[in-house]
């Protein structure tokens, strides 16, 4: 468990020196641990070292992490594909959703988030690599959504997300994010309380960073490579 706090204090030194050398000033760059497929116990050694938000893929598998972790001062955020059936565990359980990509499921999150928990903080989810992804709408296409999602008083747009296509070239990752930044440049002439963007994962945090993300997700880099992704059952 010692690795991974010194992972974290290395993750969090490639932040710093990705800020400085955009000069941008590290604190504006929200580390997110994405501690899917890892348990509680390896969220708990990162918390000791100070993290305090982490990201969460499959909903079940967090919402049980969350229970049994309710004692430790946690921020949950939920970055994976959102199935209809499991909107009201997310909006239950967690303080934000990065990967809003239908108007259908955020009325769900909506109509479903308590009226006891603030606003639930969402992110449209972009398609910045053209046909190769499935995932998020179409560039262009953010704005009639986060019309939409203004008008759900249980939620609160706070800028935009993307997942592009993993590649090594370096040009290529700064096109995809610059692309994210410009959509949401453009989404805060209509709406200033856009503040954030979701870019950046352990092999391109440093591109995300100098395209001006606020929160990189960074998984493999803190907690080690994951054996094997194990999804859901859409029951
Ligand atoms: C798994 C995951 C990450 C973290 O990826 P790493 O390469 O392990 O850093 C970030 N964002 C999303 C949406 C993920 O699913």
């Amino acid at each position: 468990m010692a690795i991974i706090a010194a992972n974290l204090q290395a993750v969090r030194e490639r932040i710093a020196r990705a800020a400085n050398g955009a000069n941008r000033d590290p604190a504006s760059v929200q580390l997110l641990a994405v501690s899917k497929t890892f348990d509680a116990s390896c969220i708990v050694a990162a918390w000791q070292a100070g993290q305090r938000a982490f990201g969460e893929n499959f909903a079940r598998e967090a919402v049980d992490k969350a229970r049994e972790l309710a004692h430790l001062d946690i921020e949950w955020h939920f970055i994976g594909p959102l199935q209809s059936n499991k909107t009201r565990l997310v909006a239950e359980h967690f303080a934000w959703v990065h990967g809003v990509e239908r108007e259908k499921i955020a009325r769900r999150l909506n109509d479903t988030r308590s009226p006891q928990l603030p606003p639930l903080n969402v992110l449209i989810q972009v398609n910045v690599s053209g046909e190769s992804s499935k995932s998020g709408v179409a560039p262009g296409t953010e704005h009639a959504l986060a019309s939409a999602i203004r008008e759900m008083p249980r939620l609160r747009l706070r800028g935009l997300m993307a997942i592009p296509e993993p590649t090594a070239d370096v040009s290529m990752q700064r096109t995809r994010f610059a692309l994210l930044r410009r959509l949401k440049e453009g989404l805060q002439e209509e709406d200033p309380a856009i503040d954030t963007l979701s870019m950046g994962m352990s092999d391109d945090l440093e591109s995300a960073i100098a395209e001006g993300a606020t929160i990189v997700r960074i998984g493999a880099a803190i907690f080690g490579t994951r054996a094997a992704v194990k999804h859901e059952s859409k029951k």
